[in-house]
């Protein structure tokens, strides 16, 4: 919104007012002065006009939390707990989920109030990476890793899935790495080539790798350059 605007909509004083206080060097942007009347602000910027404060920024929030499975990637839902609940800030209701995960998959989930930080994460053409620890029913074939490179046909939506890594860690485990985030694409991936997945953890967003130390159900705010790096 730019500065004029909130300034007459929170001090009712109409926008020429506004722009005229402005102008005359009496408003003040995070503590530095402004007297561009079209600066862009933001709910997570201070806006003082003398000595009163016409906006209390909002926290920005990054946060990074291990999934425990039977808990839901969503911010409401009548039947089972949310990741919400798992969250004791009182900001928490600001929050949004960045991608999700299905209600038996565990591992990291990225919540925030920074609309811009999850646009970039959820990109498509910055194709982030995320990477997952699948366990299967059947072993998986060396053939698998080929496969998965060339990516499969989902007739639903009309298209060849992006390349990704499969490494093979023993008989019926796996390391994926996908590119992209389609509706249980794992699980559906696995199911072409006649296998079915008994095990999923995400362990990795970006350059964000779940920690050790972070059990299920807990979370932690991240710092601000863990949180610019990932993408
Ligand atoms: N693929 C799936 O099938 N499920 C998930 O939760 C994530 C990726």
């Amino acid at each position: 919104m730019k500065l004029d605007r909130l300034l007459a909509k929170h001090e009712s004083m109409g926008r020429n007012r506004a722009r005229a206080r402005i102008l005359e060097g009496q408003v003040r942007v995070d503590g530095v002065e402004t007297r561009s009347f079209d600066h862009e602000v933001d709910r997570f910027m201070k806006v003082e006009l003398e000595d009163a404060v016409v906006q209390t920024p909002q926290r920005l929030l990054h946060v990074m939390l291990h999934k425990p499975i039977g808990v839901v990637s969503a911010t409401t839902d009548e039947e089972h707990p949310t990741v919400i609940d798992l969250i004791d800030d009182p900001d928490r209701n600001t929050l949004h989920l960045v991608g999700r995960l299905d209600r038996n998959t565990s591992g990291l989930v990225l919540l925030t109030n920074d609309g811009r930080w999850s646009k970039v994460l959820m990109d498509p053409a910055r194709k982030v990476p995320k990477v997952y620890r699948v366990q299967t029913r059947d072993p998986i074939p060396a053939e698998a890793v080929a496969a998965f490179a060339a990516g499969f046909y989902f007739h639903t939506e009309d298209l060849v899935t992006k390349p990704a890594e499969l490494e093979i860690l023993s008989e019926c485990e796996a390391r994926l790495t996908l590119h992209e985030g389609r509706y249980h694409q794992i699980k559906r991936m696995f199911h072409r080539i006649g296998n079915r997945v008994t095990g999923l953890h995400r362990e990795q967003i970006g350059t964000l790798a779940l920690p050790a130390d972070l059990a299920p159900g807990r979370w932690r705010l991240l710092s601000k350059e863990e949180a610019s790096e990932c993408g």
